[in-house]
């Protein structure tokens, strides 16, 4: 299946929620959904008053993880194979593997305004994972790996750009920031109450196990 690439603002008003998949302007007044917070399309408004049904309601909640993280469908029933066959609670397990994704991690550590624009710089080669180059955006950190930028991307404009504005940054408690060398480090992996993605994963087991 080919990767969405229409307007990605629709995608949340089709989730019902804020998905910040745009940067900065999720959080600025240009935000489509707080604008308009109903679903795209003639009937939009009325959606909200139509009764979905319980398949309905879990297929919904895996597509808007899907669209989160930037997932396609088929890898994202293999994270969830690989979830189930872990130790543990199978839902947490799935968010687990999707924030362990470089280009989340990425993200999270303030290197890059989305998790979009993370995967662009993540494949033109501006990353090191352990001083290995990495491009490839699906891959899993693990806990003590050190994620910096490469020597000769620091001249890159917009790195330059988005390392003028770490400083400050929050990071979650499972990683580590140092904005002045735009260096991170993975501590340990998350635990699900440090994964503030507006989820209810249950739903998602449900929808797979049918
Ligand atoms: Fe969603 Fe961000 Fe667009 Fe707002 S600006 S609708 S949060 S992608």
């Amino acid at each position: 299946m080919a990767r969405y690439i229409g307007p990605v603002c629709r995608l949340c008003r089709r989730e019902g929620v804020k998905l910040y998949l745009k940067g900065d302007r999720c959080y600025s007044d240009k935000c489509a959904f707080a604008k308009r917070a109903y679903a795209p399309g003639q009937h939009g408004q009325g959606q909200a008053r139509k009764k979905v049904s319980e398949y309905g309601v879990q297929m919904r909640e895996k597509q808007k993880v899907r669209r989160i993280y930037g997932v396609l469908e088929g890898q994202f029933r293999k994270y969830f194979e690989k979830a189930d066959r872990q130790k543990g609670v199978t839902g947490v397990n799935l968010l687990v593997l999707l924030e362990r994704r470089l280009d989340n991690v990425v993200f999270r550590l303030g290197f890059a305004n989305s998790r979009t624009q993370a995967r662009q710089l993540i494949r033109h080669g501006h990353f090191l994972v352990n001083g290995h180059r990495v491009d490839i955006p699906s891959y899993l950190v693990r806990s003590d790996e050190t994620i910096v930028v490469a020597e000769g991307s620091k001249e890159s404009p917009l790195i330059k750009e988005i390392a003028e504005n770490l400083a400050g940054k929050n990071v979650p408690a499972w990683l580590e920031m140092n904005a002045a060398d735009m260096t991170g480090k993975v501590l340990r992996l998350p635990a699900r109450e440090e994964i503030d993605a507006p989820v209810a994963e249950h739903l998602i087991v449900e929808l797979y196990s049918r």
